[in-house]
């Protein structure tokens, strides 16, 4: 089987993948405030220029040259950047649900629960999360744990806060069986999000997911350990990702053949409540990479694990450069009713990448910051129903502005805060 780094894709362009001290650039979150209105542009980093922008992008730059032009007419390279932003799992609890049903348009309204991260997921150029169940239809009867069945709204509301791309490949997946999947499909699709690691036919699941901002083009995989036992029919095996390495390297390989500058890797994977990362996932993580993943978003344990960069020496790799890639295993719940022992902490984890082209066509990819705004669930019990809030906790702690946060409230969000980012370190190299 050919493996994936062959150089089919790498040729004319040389990748160079590097991480610049990714320890030392780890950058918190630029102070915004809670109303973008008082902060008409807060910027992701203080450390930068605003340089960030929004969706949709700005057309592609490309380094095209005339093939005659002087040298010194050619020698100015074209960098181009962008950032990924990643949440971990999207889930929807019934206790979640009462406080936002409007009875009169007999439909739900879920945008609150976004609004306090909304301003910092509108700057990602890319902003992804783990969608942990189907969104099926209210015929199909809304359900929490342990089959899911999410309201549409919710594809409606994840939007209006910024995510553009959602992984659908968990084990929720096949909550509703096939029909399920393929109606979360198009609902997801008719709201306008993009969906990576479920498909409604065999040829479905061979669409590669690539998307181009400000001229840097990632692709996306997704990928579950499995469906909670609950059978994929062998006739629809195309319905639900499976993690299997040998597949994964072709997948990726496909993608950096059409294109790709960037491919992104979301593997649910992992053990629920575990604080770190076992040796199953750091392996994996280490295959994809070496393999040509550059970014593995890990979901399903529903607390945050540790970040790590990930470095193949050039003796391992197959192509005989040494790479590198980031992954984080495990994103924490994003929106859920879980609370305690760190089920209510998730995290905004962002990647800051720049692309950078030659003049003569060889082009290379630089991740050079880590943005990590770690995220609270709060919940207000008023008139019997509970009301949700996702806090970013940085950002919080700097305005000290939420009306629903009490000083108890900002005392816990200090203590997680605190620990979540000592937490998110565990695996980081002393150098
Ligand atoms: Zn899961």
């Amino acid at each position: 089987m050919p493996r994936s780094f062959s150089p089919s894709w790498a040729n004319p362009i040389k990748r160079l993948i590097s991480i610049t001290c990714i320890g030392l650039l780890a950058i918190m979150l630029a102070a915004c405030s809670s109303s973008p209105s008082l902060s008409p542009s807060p910027t992701l980093s203080s450390a930068q220029p605003a340089t960030y922008s929004n969706f949709p992008s700005t057309p592609a730059q490309t380094a095209s040259e005339s093939p005659g032009a002087s040298p010194s007419h050619s020698s100015e390279p074209i960098r181009s950047e962008a950032t990924l932003l990643a949440i971990g799992d999207i889930m929807v609890h019934m206790p979640q649900l009462p406080a936002y049903y409007n009875q009169a348009k007999k439909s739900y309204d879920l945008t609150p629960w976004f609004t306090q991260v909304k301003p910092i997921l509108e700057q990602g150029d890319w902003v992804i999360g783990n969608l942990e169940m189907p969104i099926a239809g209210k015929d199909l009867k809304i359900t929490g744990y342990p089959r899911f069945n999410a309201p549409k709204e919710l594809a409606d509301a994840l939007v209006d806060a910024g995510v553009q791309l959602v992984s659908t490949a968990n084990n929720h997946s096949m909550d509703r069986a096939f029909p399920g999947v393929k109606r979360t499909l198009a609902n997801v699709r008719k709201a306008g999000l993009i969906p990576i690691g479920t498909s409604t036919s065999a040829a479905d699941q061979q669409r590669l997911v690539i998307e181009d901002r400000n001229g840097i083009r990632m692709g996306f995989l997704a990928y579950t350990y499995g469906t909670n036992g609950i059978p994929i029919p062998a006739d629809s095996s195309f319905a639900v990702n499976l993690i299997d390495l040998d597949v994964i390297e072709q997948d990726i390989s496909r993608l950096r053949e059409a294109g790709a500058d960037v491919v992104t890797v979301s593997l649910h994977f992992g053990v629920e409540y575990q604080r770190m990362p076992n040796e199953q996932q750091t392996k994996l993580a280490h295959s994809l990479v070496k393999a040509g993943a550059d970014i593995i978003l890990g979901s399903h344990p529903h607390v945050v694990q540790p970040y790590e960069e990930i470095v193949v020496p050039a003796s391992e790799s197959e192509d005989g450069q040494s790479r590198r890639g980031i992954a984080i295993y495990s994103l924490g719940n994003f929106i859920s009713n879980q609370t305690g022992n760190w089920k209510d902490v998730g995290l905004i984890f962002g990647i800051h990448i720049v692309k950078t082209e030659q003049p003569d066509g060889t082009s290379s990819i630089q991740m050079d910051k880590i943005i990590k705004e770690p995220t609270w669930v709060h919940i207000l019990w008023k008139n019997q129903k509970r009301y949700y809030t996702v806090i970013p906790m940085r950002t919080a702690l700097a305005s000290k502005n939420i009306p629903s946060l009490t000083d108890q409230d900002y005392k816990k969000i200090k203590q997680l805060y605190s620990g979540i980012n000592k937490h998110l370190l565990q695996l980081h190299k002393k150098s």
